[in-house]
């Protein structure tokens, strides 16, 4: 394996140097051209004035630039923070501060110019400065010396496996986003073992919809297509119709999101325009549960032959998959089983382990597991035991195949009447009501049952249903302290860029209610 992700785009670059690397629109760059223009990128860092173990923030939609300015950063041993393109300005603020970022990438046409003054404040004293990748590209790799900068070799050669790739922080889905800093030799490896599991080939084309500054379009995205020659077509922000394009333009071969895209795809399908998708073979989902019936869809109308679902966080990457001939219950309904060298655990509230079938945290250890927190070693230390496992947060079972089901978070869980209610469970039960769309829950206080749930119900386009009649349908459905005792309508449901519901904005609006 190459120790960096550099050092996989080097390899790429004499594997297949010719191979297309990149499609954006009409132009399409072969590896030895990418790899050239990541090494003339490293080369202006360090005219920039950018020192191996300095940060560089990206920010900003998936595009050829992006790719380029986080590959020349860490080809001269920069540590390279993406940010959320959702955040505004004072969370992006937040964490380059907090990540004590030098430089900061921000396309020119996505920036909105509140964020400039942000950015231009004293505020961040070390950042040194700005670059607009969209509209001052070549200027800024005109700094530089060019692809054969003796400097840049210099610096490669000092990286190695244990040299920081990324701070990437999380989705905030529980709490405020927490810096995970991760090295590059981890990264490599189990990003190989995910390649593997889910059947990514040399000429695949690979159409990243999901976000690059995630770990799943950025490690399990172009990185992924680095280490096994598949062509990179990023999408600069989801959208329907734009992807049905690329899928037909570009022959689509394997496309991971999070279930919605699948979903919209099908929609895409069923309108107006004939769509040829016949080039899709693999999704790769995860980060969120999948209906079985998407599952069954997916394989029957959109002719994708191997659906993997994936678990994974931050803080390790992927930990668990399903296997390729793995039926559609199977993908729905677990995360599927470990990646090699992955040792996971599922324990009681005191630690021990359970038997199979049992609901208890997840545990996570070995050579995936991050290096730590982001200048908080009370919170790592929180998260990592001393016997060196990587607490999830996550509940759940592993089945006597070794399969785990995420059955919710642990800080999800409310207890009403005495009895743990998972609000996934709960809400996959209530989308089997005729009229609901989708349905999220959350626990609120409640004097006689300690706690009870409060669902916030989106219907289905067209359908009507009144919250007594939910409720009637509830109770025939589901254990009666699953019922929610509460039932409010909303148009739709607060997600984050990775398409999971954000519970902490819904307990805000329940405290607004
Ligand atoms: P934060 O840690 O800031 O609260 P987050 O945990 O959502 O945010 P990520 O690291 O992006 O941030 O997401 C990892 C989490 O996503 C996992 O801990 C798990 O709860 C959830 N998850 C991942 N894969 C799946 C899956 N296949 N099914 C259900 N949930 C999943
Ligand atoms: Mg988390």
């Amino acid at each position: 394996l190459p120790p960096t992700i550099p050092h996989a785009a080097a390899a790429a670059a004499r594997r297949w140097p010719d191979a297309p690397a990149l499609i954006v629109d009409d132009r399409q760059w072969s590896f030895a051209a990418l790899w050239q223009d990541a090494r003339a990128a490293a080369s202006a860092f360090i005219a920039s004035g950018i020192a191996a173990g300095d940060r560089v923030a990206l920010w900003g939609p998936n595009t050829r630039e992006w790719i380029l300015a986080a590959l020349g950063a860490q080809t001269m041993g920069a540590t390279i923070v993406p940010l959320n393109t959702r955040f505004k300005g004072a969370e992006a603020g937040d964490i380059l501060r907090r990540s004590r970022a030098r430089l900061v990438f921000a396309p020119e046409t996505f920036l909105q110019t509140d964020y400039r003054a942000l950015l231009a404040g004293e505020d961040l004293p070390d950042l040194i400065g700005m670059v607009h990748p969209d509209t001052g590209w070549d200027a800024f790799v005109a700094r530089g010396r060019g692809a054969d900068d003796p400097a840049v070799d210099a610096a490669f050669a000092t990286l190695t496996g244990e040299t920081i790739a990324d701070i990437i922080f999380t989705s905030g889905t529980t709490g405020a986003p927490k810096g995970v800093l991760t090295a590059h030799g981890q990264a490599v490896r189990v990003f190989a073992d995910w390649a593997d599991r889910v059947d990514l080939r040399t000429g695949d084309r690979y159409l990243i919809v999901n976000p690059f500054f995630h770990t799943f379009g950025y490690k399990a995205g172009w990185a992924a297509c680095l280490a096994r020659g598949a062509t990179i077509v990023p999408q600069p922000v989801f959208d329907a119709a734009e992807s049905a394009r690329l899928i037909e333009r570009h022959r689509i071969t394997f496309l991971p999101g999070p279930p919605t895209i699948y979903q919209s795809l099908l929609q895409e399908l069923a309108g107006d325009r004939p769509r040829d998708f016949s080039s899709l073979r693999v999704a790769v989902t995860g980060a969120a549960p999948v209906a079985p019936a998407l599952v069954e869809r997916m394989r029957a109308e959109l002719g994708m032959g191997n659906i993997v679902n994936g678990y994974g966080m931050t803080e390790c990457g992927a930990i668990a998959m399903t296997c390729q001939g793995d039926d559609a219950e199977t993908v729905a309904h677990t995360a599927g089983c470990p990646l090699p060298g992955i040792e996971v655990r599922c324990v009681d509230p005191e630690g021990r382990d359970l038997a199979p079938g049992e609901a208890g945290e997840f545990l996570v250890r070995g050579h995936a597991v991050m290096q730590g927190y982001l200048d908080d070693p009370v919170a790592t230390a929180e998260a990592i035991d001393g016997d060196g496992w990587l607490h999830t947060g996550d509940i759940g079972t592993i089945d006597a195949r070794g399969y785990l089901a995420i059955t919710d978070r642990k800080k999800d869980m409310y207890i009403s009447g005495g009895f743990n209610c998972y609000p996934a469970e709960i809400e996959k039960l209530l989308s089997g009501h005729p009229a609901i769309e989708m349905a999220a829950i959350v626990g609120i206080p409640d004097e006689r049952m300690g706690e009870v749930g409060k669902a916030f119900v989106v219907l289905r386009p067209g359908a009507s249903a009144d919250a007594a009649a939910i409720t009637a349908w509830a109770r025939a459905n589901m254990a009666n302290y699953r019922v929610p005792r509460h039932i409010v309508f909303a148009k739709e449901l607060p997600r984050n860029a990775g398409g999971k519901i954000l519970r902490t904005a819904l307990r805000d609006m329940t405290r607004e209610n």
